[in-house]
């Protein structure tokens, strides 16, 4: 998929940069921190003042950056998924999305709120964990491509990320429900993985040949 890109961006720490080109397509040198970069771009596209949802004006330094589908559910951290929200919109949204949250707000009284909320999530739980409907995420299918999991090229050794919290989370999501995955992987048009990464090495553990994979068609990763 192509992400939403400024015509101009630059960011550089400790020798690593990543930077739009003339041709539109975002470089990134050094593995860096994926999700900063995201939302770094998304403030610079969006703005950083006003809230998406109530359109309040915020502080920058207090301004919270929203997933429109939910992390929970296969929401990527992209661009085209990060929006500015007010930390009261972002913490009532929470695992919904944009669509489904603009009709909650609708709704006037606490107790209708809760009743919808509870609904959409329960609704979205059948869909993750259920045997028969793949992937099952709260996300547009036509994002996703499914890769060979040889095809995708790490940054380093991740022997550390294997204890982490994630790592066993995902492995264990994989078990439980049928080799499903819990999110797609990120990476950018030359198969290096750019958000994932436990999910990733928690599906070649478990012996998968092929995971759900976001393409970013317009970022390009330049090798150490
Ligand atoms: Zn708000």
């Amino acid at each position: 998929m192509i992400i939403e890109l400024p015509r101009n961006y630059t960011r550089t720490s400790k020798g690593r940069y990543a930077r739009v080109r003339s041709d539109g397509i975002l470089e990134i040198k050094g593995y860096g921190d994926f999700y900063k970069i995201m939302s770094d771009i998304t403030y610079v596209l969006k703005g950083r003042k006003v809230c998406q949802y109530c359109r309040r004006e915020v502080s920058p330094s207090k301004m919270t950056i929203d997933h429109l589908y939910p992390r929970e559910f296969g929401g990527v951290s992209i661009t085209n998924n990060l929006g500015p929200a007010c930390a009261n919109c972002n913490r009532e949204k929470a695992s919904l999305n944009e669509a489904e949250y603009r009709v909650m707000r609708t709704l006037s009284c606490k107790a209708e709120k809760d009743r919808f909320y509870k609904k959409r999530i329960a609704e979205k739980n059948r869909r993750k964990y259920s045997q028969h409907i793949k992937p099952g995420f709260d996300i547009p299918l036509e994002w996703i491509d499914y890769w060979s999991v040889k095809k995708i090229k790490t940054p380093r050794d991740s022997s550390e990320r294997r204890k982490s919290k994630n790592y066993h989370k995902a492995r264990s999501f994989i078990r439980k429900n049928n080799y499903k995955i819990p999110k797609p992987v990120v990476v950018s048009k030359n198969g290096v993985l750019l958000e994932g990464k436990s999910i990733y090495l928690a599906a070649r553990d478990e012996k998968l040949l092929s995971i759900p994979v976001i393409v970013l068609e317009n970022v390009v990763v330049l090798d150490n």
